[in-house]
């Protein structure tokens, strides 16, 4: 079933009843060419690339929950390619380009709004770092444009300027960066993949890995054990445990990641705002409300909700940047298990076991690498190589010293 205006006004004149599930809910077989762990963005992603791109089919998603109840559906939908390490910018620049053209590649709308991206600068040390990061990413046809006070001033005047401790001086703009409808996007590679012929079998836990010899064969479940010639794991914050059933411990912290929206508003926000002076986001959503987030809450946990000090701590940010936050009731908030990679990047890599592929690390930044992501781990597990954008995101960059550090903070996933 394609989606269409034509289809929409048959349907609207017919009573809405040719409207179908949009992928099956099939059986488990026996055997596939390629088993991913984890019906996320990137699970997904990786399934519909490779039925798409590089021809197998012979695959499955395997999804302990839902489809969507992961980071795929909790995250503050925000997309960007600002980045600037040789490591990282081409990979996000491609994610974006991705984004660009997803919709019409999917068939499927997934409210893709370019509506723009500024991070805030306080003080002239940020302001020459960002022209530095602005220059990595003309290099490579990001688009960056640095903003003065005065320019905000007039397009932003609700912002709090004058701030005694954190005043604004200007921001770094890229015009493509925006948001897109989180959960759709699960749904539309989900339709894509299951289209191609791919089994999206939800309620599946991977409970353990069939090993032998340094080989892995498949994977044992709660729907019983399945084979496989490969198995890729795409499990973003249970990465941890799930690597464990194969006896593999990864440089990755497990933390929860809190995001809060407030009630809906008239249109107040173009686009998405970060402060730089802490850590604060911000977007408006079609919808109205506010929807922002912060820092994680800074200690190991497989929890999905949150304390209140951090709450404190994004209010606080909201505050320091635009004080009108404060009249805003807050709706709703939630929390998600981000799989916080020791240099802030993320792993697209073979692993010691031959068959076992991983991809995780994703930190707060996974959900605008999704469509990249998914590209270059079917490109791996099609072709057995690094896709040239993924190069050096190896699971054994630690032990050889090529860390991805964008942010030069250490190894320290708090500060990431
Ligand atoms: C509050 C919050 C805000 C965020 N904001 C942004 C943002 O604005 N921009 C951005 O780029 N990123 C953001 N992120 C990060 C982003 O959401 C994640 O990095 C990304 O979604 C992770 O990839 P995924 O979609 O594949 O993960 P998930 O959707 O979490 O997918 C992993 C799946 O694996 C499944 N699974 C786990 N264990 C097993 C098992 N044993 N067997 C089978 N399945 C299993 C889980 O149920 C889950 O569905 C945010 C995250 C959070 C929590």
């Amino acid at each position: 079933m394609r989606y269409s205006a034509l289809k929409i006004l048959k349907e609207g004149l017919t009573g809405n009843k040719g409207w179908k599930p949009v992928w099956r809910e099939p059986e488990p077989k026996k055997e596939y060419d390629v088993i991913i762990i984890g019906g996320g963005g990137h699970g997904l992603a990786t399934a519909y690339y490779l039925s798409k791109v590089y021809g197998v089919t012979n695959v499955a998603v395997l999804e302990k929950g839902w489809i969507g109840s992961g980071n795929v559906g909790r995250n503050t939908t925000i997309i960007r390619s600002n980045y600037m390490l040789p490591g990282n910018q081409p990979f996000y620049e491609m994610s974006l380009k991705l984004w660009e053209g997803l919709e019409q590649d999917f068939n499927y709308n997934a409210m893709v709004s370019q509506r723009s991206i500024l991070n805030l600068f306080h003080s002239d040390g940020q302001r020459d770092a960002f022209v530095r990061r602005a220059n990595a990413m003309m290099l490579s046809d990001a688009g960056a444009e640095l903003a003065d006070a005065a320019q905000l001033r007039r397009e932003l005047p609700f912002l709090d300027f004058d701030n005694a401790r954190f005043p604004i001086k200007g921001g770094l703009y890229q015009r493509r960066g925006g948001t897109v409808r989180h959960d759709a996007v699960a749904w539309g590679f989900a339709r894509g993949a299951d289209m191609n012929g791919v089994d999206i079998i939800q309620n599946c836990e991977v409970t353990g890995f069939h090993i032998e010899n340094g080989v892995c064969t498949g994977v044992e479940t709660n729907k019983g054990p399945i084979k496989a010639n490969k198995v890729a794991s795409c499990v973003a914050g249970s990465s941890s445990r799930v690597m464990a059933l194969a006896g593999m411990r990864l440089p990755i912290e497990s933390h929860v990641l809190q995001a809060f929206v407030t009630e809906g508003l008239k249109p107040t926000l173009p686009g998405v705002i970060t402060f730089g002076a802490g850590h604060f986001y911000v977007s408006q959503s079609d919808k109205g409300g506010l929807v922002f987030g912060g820092d994680i809450d800074g200690y190991n946990t497989y929890a999905q909700c949150g304390n209140l000090p951090v709450v404190e701590d994004v209010a606080e940010g909201g505050m320091a940047i635009m004080p009108m936050i404060g009249r805003a009731r807050l709706l709703r908030s939630w929390g998600g298990l981000m799989d916080m990679s020791m240099d802030g990047s993320p792993f697209i890599d073979k692993t010691h076991v031959e068959g076992l592929f991983f991809n995780g690390g994703w930190c707060y930044g996974g959900f605008k690498a999704t469509p990249a992501s998914g590209y270059c781990y079917a490109h791996l597990l099609a072709k057995d190589e690094p896709h040239p954008n993924a190069t050096e995101m190896r699971l054994d960059r630690f032990i050889s010293g090529h860390i991805i550090d964008e942010k030069g903070q250490g190894n320290q996933p708090n500060l990431h």
